[in-house]
């Protein structure tokens, strides 16, 4: 998918367009490996846009080919931004969360950097909402098998079960979409 399919940037609660397809948001820390993510989920360019200097507290809509629209959020936790600029976020996101209910919530953990404050105040401010997530740990291939073992652990007793991901090899991509056709797109048209 190009670029060219962004649906929308959304930078005001009230600019959110009306949706027919259900929507998946994609948020996590700044550096997660969200582009990444994004960028080998859905395409090419898709998530370069959100990266662009001066654009980058917006959420970005993408309508995929498979029936959902992916929310690109801005990153959480970035230390060089102004409070004035974590407020315009704070306000956006829970405009997008509280009002526009995505389908599912895909979670992204750095699970070397293991569960962070802000990590886990994303989890339960997803379960005061009851929003249904998917706790993803992100650049899978940077941990040796002992090392994933452990983060395992450590990170599934916090956020339950996780599905591991590396944009760089491309692993759990599929078990992702799976998941999402499965939790999203099917439930969809029943
Ligand atoms: P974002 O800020 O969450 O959008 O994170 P990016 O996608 O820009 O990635 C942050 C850094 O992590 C970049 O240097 C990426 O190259 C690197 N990265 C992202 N995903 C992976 C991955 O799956 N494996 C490895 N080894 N590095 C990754």
């Amino acid at each position: 998918m190009k670029s060219r399919q962004l649906l929308a940037a959304v930078h005001r609660p009230e600019d959110f367009p009306t949706l027919s397809d259900p929507v998946v948001a994609f948020a996590g820390r700044s550096n997660v490996g969200k582009s990444s993510l994004l960028n080998r989920l859905i395409g090419a360019d898709a998530a370069r846009v959100s990266k662009t200097p001066g654009r980058t507290h917006g959420i970005y809509l993408y309508r995929t080919q498979e029936g959902w629209i992916a929310a690109d959020l801005p990153g959480f936790g970035f230390a060089k931004v102004s409070r004035g600029d974590r407020q315009a976020w704070a306000t956006l996101a829970s405009g997008f969360f509280e009002t526009r209910t995505p389908a599912l919530t895909a979670a992204l953990i750095d699970p070397r950097i293991g569960p962070s404050d802000l990590d886990l105040d994303f989890r339960d401010y997803l379960r005061d909402l009851g929003l249904p997530s998917v706790s993803i740990a992100t650049k899978a291939d940077r941990l040796k098998a002992v090392e994933r073992a452990r983060a395992t652990r450590a990170l599934e007793k916090d956020f339950g079960p996780l599905l591991w991901i590396s944009a760089r090899t491309g692993e759990g991509i599929e078990e992702l979409k799976k998941t999402i056709r499965r939790r999203v797109v099917d439930r969809k048209s029943r």
